[in-house]
């Protein structure tokens, strides 16, 4: 099933399990957006999902290992905030690369093997701002964005996210 974001962002997944975290999305985002219109953004011009949300074998350990976020395939792409809110967290982590956490109300959003950072620790951003460059930093293959998003602590699927923000968005329009 192909998805289409505002800014003709493609996302090629099924939905799974997308009920309950769609209706905790639906909860959670008149709290973060206090404004009449939804502000969001896709975090590249295209999404193409290289690993979803899940179970699977690391493609580096070679061990059952879950997957606490989505890879979208990057090329030197300018990493966008898909939220307004507040960057909490920059570094190095040996998995992740370099990364970005940005929380917007109960939210944490994570970019992550980026290459480069544009944004500093404590910046207030905007969806849509430019928050960072792609790479392959970290325990990484191949250049792509590590997408994780965690409400109150606790990871979600991303796209079932993505899905969710879109639906509202339209909605509010
Ligand atoms: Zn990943």
């Amino acid at each position: 099933m192909f998805y289409k974001f505002p800014n003709s962002c493609y996302i090629g997944r099924s939905i799974t399990h997308a009920l309950p975290v769609y209706l905790i999305c639906l909860l959670l985002i008149p709290k973060i957006h206090s404004a009449q219109q939804l502000d969001i953004s896709s975090p590249l011009p295209e999404l193409k999902v290289t690993s979803p949300f899940g179970k699977r074998i690391h493609p580096i350990l070679e061990i059952p290992k879950f997957h606490y976020g989505v890879d979208f395939k990057c090329q030197s792409d300018t990493i966008k905030s898909i939220l307004n809110g507040e960057v909490i967290f920059t570094g190095h982590h040996r998995y992740l690369g370099n990364y970005i956490t940005i929380k917007s109300g109960e939210l944490e959003i994570i970019y992550a093997h980026l290459n480069s950072l544009l944004i500093q620790i404590n910046d207030q951003v905007w969806a849509g701002d430019n928050i960072g460059i792609s790479g392959n930093t970290g325990l990484s293959t191949a250049e792509h964005l590590h997408l994780s998003i965690k409400v109150k602590g606790r990871y979600i699927d991303p796209i079932t996210f993505l899905k969710a923000i879109q639906t509202q968005h339209f909605n509010t329009l």
